[in-house]
């Protein structure tokens, strides 16, 4: 992927914007600076030819209705900004993009190739610094930089979910204000919850019994050295997908190393505008990856692997790292990817009879364009039947801490999602990215249909595994039961 920089001559946006977009604002002057950063990338708004494409597509200006949350609205004023003619520290721009999801389905159907989510992080980075971010991001964000602090909070989380007080916080709770904003936090850390802590065999929606005999396919891995990214949220709440990712690769002949002095991958810092702790922990990442001496990285988050692949963009600028930035990126796959891209196949183990509805999340659909390799994983899996989301290329309403953020609109945009999970009558639903789970889990709790037979969420990876674990690929050492431990 090219980038070009250097501002460019630009001229004749189309339409004047509402909010006094068009104003002129004097030269110099802070706002002056702050706008260079977006006019290194305003060559990249030029690509924008203003046709309305993505209107359709967008999940804000569909709920909204407003030309200023949908993409072309939002170019418009990081134009606006990049030209000097709108403060960033505007209540329009601020605004605007803060109401954005960064899902990037305008991205997927754009005729022009408008790279928007780039932009969108250049240009949340210009908002950050006119104005900072509210207490709650960035103590979410200093958090998320320490690793102690944060190993802290993730062990009080589970500790918290072990106790079930979520599931019933989550139910009994005001819907409004500081209390509604804690439901939801509680429905998410309940929709982290193991959806199978002692197996799948023992779930009443799957059915078929354990094999126990190895399937004779020659797995594809053929040795090749992957290192697993470990995560932050990923390694403190889905323990467990990270397991299964680490047996899923080597039942499929792959060397999983392991990668020491690895962290966070920043993409949450990207995604606020806090590009430069976003750089540091892609630095980290980079020279830890490197030390580890590995072919591929896998990815079993949506949202770090788009964040890690585009390491070289977010590094462009700095001489020392750009190039092993890049070279970094361009080993990193998603998990589907490294079983069932590149003409791979995975492994079929042992069946897993039932139903189960894939979402694709935005990071892997949108910002990825990985489509098909979580269908042929699943599809891998003897007796399980797929059944796809209706509009599963709209997001869930997740995007990070939104939901938090945004509760009407991140709201609204879940319980559409929840109802299309529901319609699918299946009783799992499965998706690869934990902001995703736990979006979509706590809406289908909170969605006023009640909790009784709400369909459990998992990652597909975890179906594989366990159809591995019935096949007896893992031996003794595959019981997955995690009660007491870390899951
Ligand atoms: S689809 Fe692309 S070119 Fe068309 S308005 Fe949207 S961003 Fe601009
Ligand atoms: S990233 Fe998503 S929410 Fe933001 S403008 Fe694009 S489609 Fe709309």
């Amino acid at each position: 992927m090219t980038r070009s920089s250097g501002a460019g001559g630009r001229g004749g946006r189309g339409g004047q914007g509402e909010h006094g977009v068009g104003a002129d604002l004097p030269g110099g002057g802070p706002e002056g600076a702050l706008s260079h950063a977006l006019g290194a990338v305003g060559s990249q708004l030029d690509h924008c030819v203003h046709c309305g494409f993505c209107l359709p597509a967008c999940p804000t200006y569909i709920r909204l209705g407003d030309e200023a949350d949908s993409p072309r609205g939002r170019l418009h004023l990081m134009g606006a900004v990049s030209e000097g003619r709108l403060d960033p520290g505007s209540p329009a721009f601020q605004l605007h993009l803060d109401r954005c999801l960064g899902c990037r389905a305008c991205e997927t159907v754009c005729p022009s190739g408008v790279e928007y989510g780039y932009l969108l992080e250049r240009a949340r980075a210009v908002a950050r610094e006119a104005r900072p971010a509210d207490r709650g991001t960035r103590l979410l964000l200093g958090l998320v930089e320490r690793p102690i602090p944060f190993r802290i909070w993730m062990a009080l989380s589970r500790i918290l979910r072990r106790t079930r007080l979520p599931r019933l916080l989550a139910r009994h709770l005001p819907s409004q204000g500081l209390a509604g904003q804690a439901r939801f936090g509680m429905a998410m850390l309940a929709a982290s919850e193991p959806v199978f802590p002692n197996g799948l065999e023992e779930a009443p929606a799957l059915g078929g019994e354990s094999v126990g005999t190895a399937s004779p396919d020659a797995p594809p891995g053929k040795g090749t050295r992957v290192g697993v990214l470990m995560g932050c949220v990923q390694d403190g709440l889905f323990h467990r997908v990270n397991q299964a990712t680490i047996r899923v690769l080597e039942a499929n002949g792959f060397q999983v190393v392991q990668v020491p002095g690895q962290g966070c991958c920043g993409a949450l810092h990207a995604h606020a505008g806090a590009l430069d702790g976003a750089r540091e922990m892609a630095r980290r990442n980079i020279a830890a990856f490197e030390a580890a001496g590995v072919d591929e990285v896998a990815v079993n988050a949506a949202g770090c692997g788009a964040a890690m692949k585009e390491y070289g963009d977010l590094l462009a600028d700095d001489a020392q790292w750009k190039d092993r930035a890049r070279v970094l990126g361009a080993r990193v796959l998603d998990i589907s990817q490294v079983l069932a891209g590149n003409g791979r196949t995975p492994r079929s183990g042992a069946p897993v009879e039932g139903r189960v509805a894939y979402d694709p999340p935005c990071h892997l659909l949108h910002a990825q364009r990985v489509v098909t390799p979580p269908l042929r994983v699943l599809n891998a899996i003897p007796g399980l039947e797929v059944t796809e989301v209706r509009d599963g290329a709209e997001c869930c309403g997740g995007a990070g801490i939104y939901g938090l953020t945004h509760p009407e609109l991140g709201g609204s945009i879940g319980r559409d999602k929840a109802e299309a999970v529901r319609e699918t009558g299946a009783p799992l639903v499965t998706t690869g990215n934990p902001g995703c789970a736990m979006q979509i889990g706590a809406m289908l709790r909170l969605d006023g249909k009640g909790v009784d037979g709400v369909p459990g969420v998992c990652h597909p990876i975890e179906l594989l595994d366990e159809s591995y674990r019935r096949a007896g690929f893992y031996g003794l050492r595959g019981r997955i039961g995690t009660k007491g431990g870390r899951s």
